[in-house]
């Protein structure tokens, strides 16, 4: 995967969230036509078939663009940027009065921050503006705001993929006995319905199951009895700008993570993945060896210490947000080579 590979920053890349464009198809090229005339109909914007004033293809000049030709009525016009060759519709009064912007530009702003977020830009949501639909790595189609996208492109966050996501937690509870059969009922986010290969049904915290510490209300069975775990907790702290991943090896559940680890309660915790291990020589030898990995051949997703001094009370071992799918994937391998017992 080519993520791996340092992406420069762009953090002077221009927002693109403010240049709502909609496109219509009917017509023999592509047209950007603005959010604000979302409700006229794709069969309206036909050619006006009248002379181009030439004062309006000078200023047009002027701008960047060229005008292709009148469009709808007496009002618009369809200009083409000299920059892209992409056609937008705009009122002639914007023309004259204003700085036109080229739909097209926008389009392929939007395609660039995706592409330095490590996605692929599919198309604008027809619903919400704010929104844009994005082809994941993993192949999956994801709805995200435009805003959200900058932050991933920017590496101040990372993107995970629902989908994928509800599959591990499947494959999670498969793994440990269960199925997972849905949302919780009672409407909790820490919970999950399970059901148990015995048949029974009941209400699970999920990282209970995670750590495997969960009994059978029927049968009393399936309390996970590995001595040792790999965990991968997510670490969010908006009001200090923080977004870390924290990989560590446990000898045993930790009921009080939050504590253990010196976290403020205002922070936000997730855990993300847990790897038990048969044995804790196992777990260690492995943890280490992906720690050592990372510092070596991807030293730009290891956080200096400083940054989260006196946040958690750990020297090390903190990663970026945006290393999330390179840890995972090493996850998969460690727990593809030491299946659980
Ligand atoms: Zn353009
Ligand atoms: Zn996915
Ligand atoms: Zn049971």
């Amino acid at each position: 995967m080519p993520k791996t590979q340092p992406r420069s920053p762009k953090s002077s890349r221009p927002s693109v969230r403010g240049v709502p464009f909609e496109v219509v198809t009917s017509r023999r090229r592509r047209l950007h036509v603005p959010h604000r005339s979302r409700h006229v109909p794709a069969s309206e914007w036909r050619d006006y078939p009248r002379p181009v004033p030439e004062a309006w293809a000078l200023i047009a000049r002027d701008k960047g663009f060229r005008v292709h030709g009148r469009i709808r009525d007496r009002y618009h016009v369809a200009l083409e940027c000299r920059t892209c060759g992409g056609l937008t519709a705009h009122k002639s009064f914007t023309l004259r009065t204003a700085q036109p912007r080229c739909g097209a530009c926008a389009e392929a702003d939007l395609a660039d921050a995706a592409r330095a977020a490590g996605l692929t830009f599919l198309r604008r949501d027809g619903r919400n503006h704010h929104y844009g639909l994005y082809r994941a790595a993993c192949g999956h189609v994801l709805r995200r705001q435009f805003e959200f996208i900058e932050r991933v492109a920017a590496r101040k966050t990372d993107v995970r993929c629902e989908k994928c996501l509800l599959k591990r937690e499947r494959d999670e509870a498969t793994r440990r006995g269960w199925e997972r059969l849905g949302r919780d009922p009672q409407g909790s986010a820490n919970y999950r319905l399970y059901r148990h290969s015995c048949g029974n049904v009941q209400r699970i915290a999920r990282v209970n199951l995670s750590w495997g510490q969960v009994q059978c209300a029927s049968c009393g069975g399936a309390w996970n009895s590995n001595p040792s775990f790999i965990y991968l907790l997510r670490i969010e702290m908006t009001s200090r700008g923080l977004h870390l991943l924290k990989l560590g090896f446990s000898k045993t559940p930790m009921k009080r993570m939050k504590h253990q680890l010196g976290l403020p309660r205002s922070a936000k915790m997730d855990l993300v993945r847990v790897l038990p291990m048969a044995s804790g020589h196992v777990a260690r030898a492995q943890e280490a060896a992906l720690h050592a990995t990372l510092r070596r051949h991807h030293p730009d997703v290891v956080v200096p210490p400083e940054v989260y001094a006196g946040i958690l009370n750990v020297r090390s071992e903190v990663y970026e947000a945006f290393a999330f799918d390179l840890i995972m994937r090493h996850l998969d391998r460690i727990e593809a080579a030491h299946p659980p017992t």
